[in-house]
């Protein structure tokens, strides 16, 4: 089993591990003042979202941390969504949030439980496998993807690792300065360096920090989150999952660097020191100012294009683009960001929207892949103003014009990545200009999106119909899908 591309040399480890702990300093007043609250709050939600998952049929079974005195509670909890849980195992109460290792429980000392959630066949199925050590079926049972269940596999258990951070990274990309050093990118949903502040977008442990099942799988957990109403939980945790971020490790002590927080823990020891270090595209207010990775300068933190990243929107977010609130707006999204991420994934490339309104879907996307450079066509004069204030760095890209006639988007040269397009476009143009549309989606896109919202889908039945009738041949299974990709017919 070897999931694991060691393109660098693979981690010499000594043979010793410290005991387990956890430690996690703030960089100052501010920033934990701030934050420590809305770490909380994320990780209370994301205790939550691991059995809400379950409920929504994402994956069979998810494994919980129960205290005793809220045992009875929360088995009320999961029966009212069908489900029902069984300890596996009882373990003894860490002294810190996150510990890579369970800590055995010692009598008369307080102890957690450890359940698995699920359907009672699904629960009965997890316990067989549970009992047997059949590694494969747990991971299929708890929906890790396969990729990354092998990967953790061959790390962990087989190679006996306890931390999978470096194997990871040097699956991600090669290293650099010799051998012990990576930088790494990708979408932030694939970044699990937070997981020891218990802040994490996937229940699993990734094979690489661009994995696309996993990007995926963020990405619906992430909409679960919301829609159990975690809202401001979820635009916090994606906003810290895009700061920058390092992991370093010496004679098995690990240190994760933020903006915010540093945290000590064990890692496996090795003589020389290990870095990865993740850039990210976003930096927090509160954030540490300073020399080195991953500090910003004074003068670095006052560019004007920080105010994109901020969790506040302004009042035109929504309403530009014809939605009554950024929640429902959200949600009309998702599904196109998940479709266009997991195409593009992890290599990026050109995404051309036509008829783009602010920009806010574009930067949605860019969110979710950094590698996306983003092009917008729209009517409206005062929405691309919007647009170039959320992508200060690609304002050019963003242009004025009726997507039916406008010839600057489409220089004979340019080829895009991927077009996205709301078909009923088409069917109100005059047929001659819907044809030579096409024809530039055919000859200068490799790939084209559709979707569509609410009002059409009535007309229409459903997507794939409403396409048809706009010359599209949609490529989804799904008869509900609001976005799939397309050939022209
Ligand atoms: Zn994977």
């Amino acid at each position: 089993m070897t999931a694991v591309k060691t393109t660098a040399k693979a981690m010499e480890t000594l043979d010793f591990v410290l005991p387990d702990f956890t430690r996690r300093s703030w960089v100052g007043k501010a920033a934990q003042d701030i934050w420590e609250l809305r770490f909380q709050r994320i990780t209370r939600a994301w205790q939550e979202m691991e059995w809400l998952a379950v409920a929504a049929g994402l994956r069979a079974c998810a494994i919980v941390i129960v205290m005793p005195n809220t045992f009875v509670q929360q088995a009320g909890d999961w029966a009212r969504h069908g489900l029902s849980g069984i300890p596996i195992e009882i373990q003894g109460v860490s002294s810190s949030s996150y510990s890579s290792s369970a800590v055995p429980s010692e009598l008369g000392k307080p102890f957690l439980y450890r359940v698995v959630v699920g359907t009672p066949q699904s629960v009965t199925a997890f316990k067989n496998a549970w009992d047997n050590d059949n590694h494969e079926k747990i991971g299929r049972l708890l929906g890790y993807p396969s990729c990354c269940h092998q990967f953790f596999f061959d790390v962990w258990v087989e190679r006996g690792l306890i931390d999978t951070t470096w194997p990871m990274a040097i699956a991600t990309a090669p290293a650099a300065d010799g051998e012990h050093s990576v930088e790494v990118n990708g979408p932030p949903e694939a970044n699990i360096l937070w997981r020891w502040m218990g802040l994490r977008a996937v229940p699993h442990l990734p094979c690489s920090f661009t994995c696309q099942p996993t990007v995926v799988l963020g990405q619906q957990f992430i909409q679960i989150g919301r829609q159990a109403g975690y809202e401001q939980e979820m635009d916090w945790l994606l906003e810290i999952l895009s700061w920058p971020v390092q992991w370093s490790a010496l004679h098995g002590i690990a240190e994760i660097k933020t903006p915010l927080v540093k945290v000590s823990t064990r890692t496996d020891a090795t003589a020389h020191e290990y870095v990865v270090r993740r850039p990210g595209s976003s930096y927090p207010d509160e954030g540490a100012t300073g020399l080195g990775f991953p500090y910003q300068t004074a003068a670095k933190l006052r560019r004007p294009q920080r105010q994109t990243t901020r969790s506040a929107h302004p009042d035109w977010y929504a309403a530009d683009n014809g939605f009554v609130s950024v929640t429902a707006m959200t949600k009309a999204h998702e599904p196109i960001v998940a479709a266009v991420t997991a195409v593009l994934s992890p290599h990026g490339g050109s995404v051309l929207d036509l008829g783009c309104g602010n920009g806010a879907l574009l930067q949605k996307i860019r969110r979710a892949n950094p590698a996306v450079a983003p092009f917008g066509l729209e009517l409206d004069d005062g929405r691309i103003a919007h647009a170039r204030q959320l992508h200060p760095t690609f304002a050019d890209n963003f242009l004025t014009g009726n997507l039916l006639t406008n010839n600057a988007i489409w220089p004979p040269e340019r080829q895009y990545t991927m077009a996205i397009l709301m078909p009923g476009r088409l069917l109100e143009a005059p047929p001659k200009q819907a044809d030579q549309l096409r024809q530039r989606l055919r000859t200068q896109c490799d790939h084209i999106l559709v979707y569509t919202y609410d009002d059409w889908l009535e007309r229409y039945g459903n997507l794939a119909k409403l396409a048809q009738a706009a010359g599209f041949h949609t490529l989804s299974d799904d008869d509900n899908a609001t976005a799939s990709l397309a050939k022209i017919e």
